[in-house]
């Protein structure tokens, strides 16, 4: 047996674990060293009967006094009752469906047992459920800080605890990957000496010490990816652009308004980028509304003026039709030839032409900017010489289509300096932590005068209320959405929590009103069909689920209307609210939740009184983490497991060291063992 023996070798594992472990990803010995808890129970402090209090979780160390097992009649339950009992007093413990606990612990023995202090029979405190071991030097179980690991059918911490001690022993074969003058710089641990701590702590200082090491080793992996991404995209010829500053001012002479700084500051930002032959990686972020579009126009008039092709994608159709509506508007004065590339709207220069002519302008260099959606990058699609490629909603869009973006030139060593816009707030710190081979701007500025949209908490008694203010609006000649959670981990698409909340509505609320539904089962025709009934008007109500985002403007709708808003995290509430608001008129948001916990309406009330989007992810952040703000997949976050990605002292550290590291020698080659770590270690958590 070594650290690569598959689990299914391991003598312990039964069949069902085989399975449950299997579903993890845990396949070899190694894998399940690298299963870290998710937290630690103190245990190491044990607490005198007598002083035990109610509702708290301790650990106590007594001798069994007495310990039985009886069936209830009625609910057909084994209870396993025991007296136990130390210098100071005596308590009764409880156990359900454990009779095995009664052999365990038969009358006499030691144990140390760790639960929580509960009210029970009679008014009588006992201690519900306990682990517990019996007393001996080197307790596994309890006498110290125990491991707590993420519990999946099958699997209980107590198992994992049992099968991991011995497997330990082979951590030794382990070779630490990282380089010496690292761990020596960063005073960390021994990569062994981490493992064998994170499970089995022998103190708290021993378990922050391999915390450290392990956090650290993730991070790094993070950041020494990033950088090698970069170099080797920098790699790449690209088209240097030179500042044209008369075009510029002229452009923004004509805008009907002033930029606001953080526009303008990003407009420099990016024009300084496209000067370089080496091209921009850059993501512009900026809450909805901020004006990201202006900004990426300057840019794209700049590289056109330049003699050179500029490619807009976009995730959807309508989205590409406002696009070339709008940038179409702003770039006219300036004769630049716009076309528009979806499935289902091909056309340049005002007149519509087919998909194979459209391939062909683009091919000769005859277009200056084409917007298009997924039809962009498509295999045949090559263009003559294009300096910027410019991605809106840049979450939409997965990993391979970014790729694919960045290979549409005709030169295979060229590549465009790459614009990708956001919305989603994400912290400048964060950013850095998982776009290391990003360059950021930010606009944290909205364009004055911008009317705030009243946000309400609407209380489930106030319901009809909501349904009446909505009634009287959709006369008024307004439009609404509804956003509905997922409530179902088997509902992905949302196809049922979308659909009975339209039946609920379409049928007893508003049988008068048109309502359009949209959801992640419908076809893409479908969806941009209903899509486009609600931008003209033809729907009063719009019920979708989250996973639709609405990023388009329809200035007529005025109603926000989000159901079980609690499920949602600040800045995905915050983006929602962002769909209304575009027009003239009043905008409101109603949250409707029926959990009425303190953190709840804490978290909800947050979005009730700020209205910055950057504000709210941060405070999101603090309250929930990283992955459930953003949202794993959608976001790219890497799912991590040990490290925190708002560790921003540990991240700046790590990203100092991996600049040290590839500084020396520029690559990787000296350290193998890094090497292999990186590769492995990107595959499983998914790192782009
Ligand atoms: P987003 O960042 O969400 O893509 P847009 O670029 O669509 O935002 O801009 C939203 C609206 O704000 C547009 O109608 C745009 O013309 C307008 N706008 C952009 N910049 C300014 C500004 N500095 N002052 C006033 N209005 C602006
Ligand atoms: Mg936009």
């Amino acid at each position: 047996m070594d650290i690569n023996t598959p689990l299914t070798k391991v003598r312990k594992i039964d069949r069902k674990r085989q399975a449950a472990l299997k579903k993890l990803g845990l396949v070899t010995i190694q894998d399940l060293l690298f299963y870290f808890p998710k937290r630690y129970d103190d245990f190491s402090v044990i607490t005198p009967i007598n002083k035990l209090r109610l509702d708290e979780r301790a650990t106590i160390r007594g001798q069994i006094k007495a310990i039985s097992t009886n069936r209830t009649p009625r609910r057909r339950m084994m209870i396993t009752e025991a007296v136990v009992s130390d210098d100071s007093g005596s308590i009764k413990v409880v156990w359900f469906n454990q009779p095995y606990v009664e052999r365990s612990l038969p009358v006499g023995v030691y144990a140390v047992l760790h639960g929580k202090i509960e009210m029970g029979y009679q008014t009588k405190w006992q201690l519900t459920s306990p682990v517990f071991e019996r007393y001996k030097e080197d307790a596994v179980h309890t006498g110290r800080l125990v491991p707590v690991y993420a519990e999946t059918a099958g699997l209980t911490s107590r198992w994992l605890r049992f099968v991991l001690k011995p497997l330990l022993k082979k951590v030794s074969e382990i070779e630490d990957w990282l380089p010496s003058e690292t761990k020596e710089s960063q005073d960390l641990i021994d990569l062994t000496e981490a493992i064998k701590q994170i499970h089995f702590p022998a103190s708290r200082e021993a378990m922050q010490a391999a915390r450290r090491r392990l956090s650290f080793d993730e991070l790094f992996l993070i950041q020494l990816n990033s950088l090698l991404k970069k170099a080797a995209w920098q790699k790449h010829k690209s088209y240097a652009i030179k500042f044209d500053e008369p075009l510029v001012k002229k452009f923004v002479g004509k805008l009907p308004f002033t930029l606001t700084g953080a526009q303008k500051i990003a407009t420099w930002e990016i024009l300084q980028d496209l000067e370089k032959s080496e091209p921009m990686n850059r993501l512009l972020e900026g809450d909805v509304g901020s004006g990201k579009t202006v900004v990426a126009a300057i840019a794209a008039l700049q590289a056109v003026k330049a003699g050179q092709q500029v490619a807009l994608m976009v995730p959807t159709e309508i989205l590409a039709g406002q696009h070339f509506t709008s940038l179409g508007k702003l770039l006219q004065p300036f004769r630049v030839k716009v076309g528009i590339f979806t499935r289902s709207k091909i056309s340049a220069s005002g007149t519509e032409i087919s998909k194979s002519e459209m391939v062909k302008l683009i091919k000769a260099g005859k277009l200056d900017l084409t917007i298009g959606t997924h039809a962009l990058i498509q295999e045949k699609v090559k263009f003559k010489n294009l300096a910027l490629a410019i991605i809106d909603e840049q979450h939409r869009f997965g990993v391979e289509q970014r790729a694919k973006l960045k290979k549409i030139d005709q030169q295979p060593q060229t590549a465009p300096h790459l614009l990708s816009m956001t919305a989603t707030p994400i912290p400048r710190t964060l950013a850095l932590g998982i776009y290391g081979d990003l360059d950021l701007s930010v606009i944290d500025e909205l364009p004055p005068g911008r009317q705030q949209i009243l946000t309400k908490l609407v209380a489930p008694y106030n319901r009809d209320k909501a349904y009446d203010f909505i009634r009287t609006k959709v006369r008024e000649g307004r439009q609404v959405f509804v956003v509905c959670p997922l409530i179902e981990e088997s509902d992905k698409l949302g196809v049922k929590s979308a659909t009975e909340e339209y039946n609920k509505l379409s049928r007893k609320i508003f049988p008068e009103l048109k309502i359009g539904l949209l959801h992640g089962r419908l076809k893409k025709e479908e969806k941009e069909q209903v899509m486009g009934d609600f931008v003209a008007g033809k729907l009063d109500i719009l019920v979708s689920t989250s996973v639709i985002e609405v990023g388009i403007d329809v200035p007529n709708a005025t109603i926000m209307m989000i159901e079980g808003a609690e499920r949602f995290g600040l800045a995905q509430l915050h983006q929602f609210r962002g769909r209304v608001g575009r027009g003239e008129q009043q905008s409101y948001c109603f949250l409707f939740t029926e959990a009425g916990g303190e953190r709840v309406q804490e978290r909800l009330g947050a979005i009730v009184e700020c209205h910055d989007g950057f504000k709210l992810a941060e405070k999101d952040l603090d309250m929930r983490g990283p992955g459930e703000v953003y949202g794993l997949q959608q976001s790219g976050l890497p799912d991590l497991r040990m490290a925190s990605l708002t560790d921003y002292e540990l991240i700046k550290e790590a990203k100092q060291e991996a600049e040290k590291l590839l500084d020396k020698g520029g690559d990787l080659d000296k350290h193998r063992e890094l090497t292999k770590r990186l590769a492995e270690f990107a595959e499983t958590v998914h790192l782009e």
